[in-house]
């Protein structure tokens, strides 16, 4: 895969940096850990595409771990669209863990941190808590409950466990430091008493432990060697750390905590609570919305994962956030599309032509490639026929000469067929074109080898043939947002910079080969840009949805820069 000519990340440097303090490679072990809240979004891609990277890189497992504490807003339904979407990416795990596997571990622990006066049950309110925390610059105030005595906590914490109180009336807090500079520090939360039935361990626990409390419990009991986490996390490390003391046995790994920056793509947001509420509020259709910046939303779109895991590999991993346009996304999208889709013909906004010298009744199947840069895509058949229909913007009854397609008196080619000369055309009342008749050479069709058909016109237009064509939905779709970036406003909700134009439904006339094409394949519309087969399609009604264009919008940014 040229990995190793690759230049290093700075996470591949503190591996490598490890593994020359004699660190054994064969203990490298790295993990994705999701929680099951929401779906995958494009951020997430930056991070398996990381974690597993790394796991190809050093040939070392790679976890995916499921980071369910919180039954509140966690489902079963979420943790199968996240393994179809890892596996989609192209990636394979080593196990299938869940942090709810370790509440019997975390609570053994705990009950042991209690035992060494390192863990107390408080029993006030959260508003309490909060006004005790202090500042950065001056130190909090200790609970009234700190210095409760071992067997009371332990008593307490039994009865937590066994649901004798309600919510919100205790909580297990680790004893560190109130006055400590990182506010983290000052003796945070463990466990809360939650009644709430978990997707997988159901009504066992009413208990959860907190993020910090499990994370890097997790990673140690996983064995995992570097636990790669985005920035807001920076200020944790040191918890962590002070989490994997109290546990951590000589002989074993104990996990390294390192961060990098969150990806941001423009106009759009990336954070399952943002999209849920796109989701919740009807703003999209579910979380495979093509129009969604999730991994299901993308692959809908007619996204590969190819193209998927090249923008990770481009933007790489960094030490400071910033903002990613999307078309470097979408450039992404069409370079490989590029490669792989079949070209075929379709006219999303059709004019009839009627070629008046073609004889009436009369059909022809013409050679066309399936993919002029790879022989071995082959060709197909396409029916052509005297009336066909071409794209409304294609013609013109008079236009400079820059105009390359069809005007009054002008000709081009038709794709595959023949050269044409437009004659006249007719109009309804309006003044709109209903029909243009032009005449054809019989001697200049495509691949004949004759002197015409060498004959050099400037355009060439695709086309269908009225009596073929079939009919087929097209949605097109513009951005989500019309704001670069929609959720860093300070007084604007996100919701505020819906783009209320971004589904267009149109109904196009596509060559009749694609009659059977299946959901999810894609093709590139010849001069159109690249479409796929949407869920919802069948043989009795396709439906395309626009990927991306032909023009490279990435290309032209770059240029102005
Ligand atoms: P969200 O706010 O969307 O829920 P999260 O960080 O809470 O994001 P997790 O399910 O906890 O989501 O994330 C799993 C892993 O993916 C974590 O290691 C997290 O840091 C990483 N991750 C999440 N979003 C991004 C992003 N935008 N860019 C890079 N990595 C990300
Ligand atoms: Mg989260």
């Amino acid at each position: 895969m040229g990995e190793a000519s690759k230049s290093l990340n700075f996470i591949e440097h503190i591996v490598e940096e490890d593994l020359g303090n004699g660190f054994p490679r064969a203990q490298l072990r790295f993990r994705f850990p999701p929680e099951p809240n929401g779906y995958l979004h494009i951020g997430h891609a930056s991070s398996i595409c990381l974690n597993f990277g790394l796991g190809l890189r050093y040939g070392a497992p790679v976890n995916l771990r499921f980071d369910d504490t919180n039954p509140a807003k966690e489902e079963k339904a979420y943790v199968d669209a996240i393994k179809k979407d890892v596996e989609w990416l192209g990636y394979q795990w080593d196990t299938e863990c869940y942090a709810s596997d370790y509440f019997q571990q975390l609570y053994d622990w705990a009950v042991a941190l209690i035992k060494q006066g390192k863990a107390y049950v408080d029993s006030q309110s959260s508003e309490e808590m909060a006004a005790q925390k202090g500042a950065p610059s001056e130190p909090g105030t200790p609970s009234p409950y700190r210095d409760r005595p071992v067997e009371e906590n332990l008593a307490l914490f039994e009865g937590m466990k066994k649901g004798d109180f309600e919510e919100g009336t205790h909580v297990l807090r680790a004893k560190i430091d109130m006055g400590s500079s990182n506010m983290l520090m000052r003796d945070p939360i463990m466990y809360r008493v939650l009644h709430k039935a978990h997707h997988r361990t159901n009504t066992d626990w009413c208990i959860y432990p907190m993020y910090d409390w499990t994370h890097g419990e997790s990673d140690y009991i996983e064995q995992v060697s570097h636990s790669l986490c985005t920035l807001e996390f920076a200020m944790h490390r040191e918890l962590y750390d002070w989490f994997l003391d109290q546990v951590t046995e000589t002989e074993k790994v104990r996990p390294k905590q390192r961060e990098f920056a969150r990806r941001n793509l423009s106009h759009t947001v990336v954070s399952k609570r943002k999209l849920l509420r796109l989701v919740e509020e009807g703003v999209v259709k579910g979380w495979d919305d093509p129009r969604m910046p999730t991994i299901s939303g993308l692959r809908r779109r007619g996204y590969t994962p190819e193209s998927i895991r090249n923008f990770a590999e481009t933007i790489g991993i960094a030490k400071r956030e910033n903002l990613i346009d999307v078309s470097l996304l979408e450039f992404h999208a069409r370079e490989h599309l590029n490669k792989i889709a079949p070209r075929v013909m379709a006219v999303l906004d059709p004019v009839k032509l009627v070629i008046t010298n073609y004889p009436e009744g009369q059909e022809e199947w013409l050679d066309a490639e399936n993919n002029p840069g790879d022989e071995e895509a082959g060709s197909r058949k396409v029916p052509f026929s005297r009336e066909l229909y071409i794209e409304r913007e294609d013609f013109r009854e008079e236009a400079n000469r820059k105009f390359f397609r069809l005007k009054l008196g002008g000709e081009v080619r038709l794709k595959n067929g023949y050269i044409i000369k437009a004659e006249s055309c007719t109009k309804d009342t309006d003044g709109n074109i209903t029909e243009i008749q032009c005449s054809y050479d019989p001697k200049s069709k495509s691949g004949s080898g004759s002197e015409e058909s060498l004959r050099k016109v400037k355009g060439t237009l695709h086309w269908v043939s009225v009596a073929h064509a079939i009919p087929a939905e097209v949605r097109l779709y513009d951005r989500l947002f019309s704001d670069e970036s929609p959720d860093t406003h300070k007084d604007k909700d996100f919701m505020e910079f819906i783009n209320p134009d971004s589904l267009k439904l149109i109904t196009a006339y596509v060559e009749p080969s694609l009659k059977t094409a299946k959901p999810e394949e894609q093709f590139q519309f010849q001069r159109l840009g690249y479409f796929n087969v949407d869920l919802d399609s069948s043989p009795e009604h396709l439906v395309f949805n626009k990927t991306v264009g032909l023009r490279d919008t990435w290309a032209k940014i770059q240029g102005q820069g």
